[in-house]
């Protein structure tokens, strides 16, 4: 205890870059997208925009600015209690600059933004619609806040157009208050999820766990439970990674054939489709997941 863990090897490995990787990277200049894709520096990026089998580049985009309103223990993104205000020609530019971008498949993420009335939530969904209008193929995924419980917020964003909604619960339910902003709770978050999916029964509904936070099997097993009552149809699972030093410590690195084991449980359990590894994040080869087990 105290001491921080070793990088263990699995994650120390190259990882392979697709056909699409080198279009999408000299194209993006000039369109003033801020994707988490470059900015976090994901180390999925090579796989994510490349596609794979199906040639289905995924990125995502964040909306709302860069600075958030909370403060959970795990992420990186800097604070403020009031951040600058929205800008209101971004939905439109930012649709048509994804739509001219070349995308198969867009995930749409944003800072929580606790000092609006709607959290962002009309914002979001003006961006979702502007961009089915130009561009009706292109698949999108929007992962958002919790909008504190806010059903309304949900709603509006669940009828915007969308393909799929997603909200990570983040951790198990006995972890939440170590690690998430103490505004964000396990059942405020569940019924996010549930709400999206009663006002829109097609809407595929998507969550994200991160491990090796310390949480015990027993804890990830009625975690899953918990998601499939509530309806969720997509699952993933990644290792948590400490972004700085003044961030939460790694408890744990599980292994691959840990994680393997959860995607097997997730599958058997029914889910729409479970991925989980080391490096899987929320937005992992979510084009390549969606046509892999929806167009089959
Ligand atoms: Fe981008 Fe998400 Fe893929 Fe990382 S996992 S490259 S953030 S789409
Ligand atoms: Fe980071 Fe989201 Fe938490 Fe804000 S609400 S601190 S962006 S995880």
């Amino acid at each position: 205890k105290g001491e921080r863990l070793r990088l263990p090897p699995w994650l120390k490995t190259e990882i392979p870059i697709g056909k699409n990787y080198n279009r999408l990277k000299n194209t993006l200049r000039d369109l003033n997208l801020h994707t988490v894709c470059e900015e976090a520096r994901c180390p999925n990026i090579g796989e994510c925009w490349g596609g794979g089998e199906y040639a289905t580049a995924t990125a995502t985009i964040m909306l709302m600015g860069d600075t958030c309103t909370r403060g959970c223990r795990f992420c990186s993104v800097k604070t403020a209690r009031k951040p600058p205000p929205l800008d209101p020609d971004e939905p439109y530019n930012t649709a048509k600059a994804i739509a001219a971008w070349g995308l198969d498949y867009v995930v749409l993420t944003s800072v929580d933004r606790d000092d609006i009335a709607d959290g962002g939530a009309e914002h979001f969904a003006k961006t979702v619609s502007t961009l089915k209008q130009t561009k009706p193929q292109i698949l999108v995924e929007c992962l958002t806040p919790d909008f504190r419980g806010d059903l309304a917020a949900v709603e509006k964003i669940a009828l915007s157009g969308l393909d799929v909604y997603a909200h990570n619960v983040e951790t198990v339910r006995e972890l939440q208050r170590q690690v998430r902003d103490p505004r964000a709770n396990f059942d405020q978050s569940l019924s996010v999820l549930r709400h999206a999916k009663k006002v829109k029964p097609t809407l595929l509904t998507k969550t994200s766990i991160m491990l090796g936070l310390g949480e015990t099997d027993q804890q990830i097993m009625d975690t899953l439970t918990e998601l499939q009552e509530a309806k969720v149809d997509c699952l993933t699972l990644g290792q948590y990674m400490q972004p700085t030093k003044r961030h939460l410590k790694v408890e744990e690195y599980i292994t691959p054939e840990r994680f393997a084991h959860w995607e097997k449980v997730g599958n058997e359990m029914g889910f729409v489709y479970t991925a989980s590894g080391p490096l899987v994040r929320s937005s992992y080869k979510a084009g390549e997941f969606f046509l892999k087990n929806l167009l089959k």
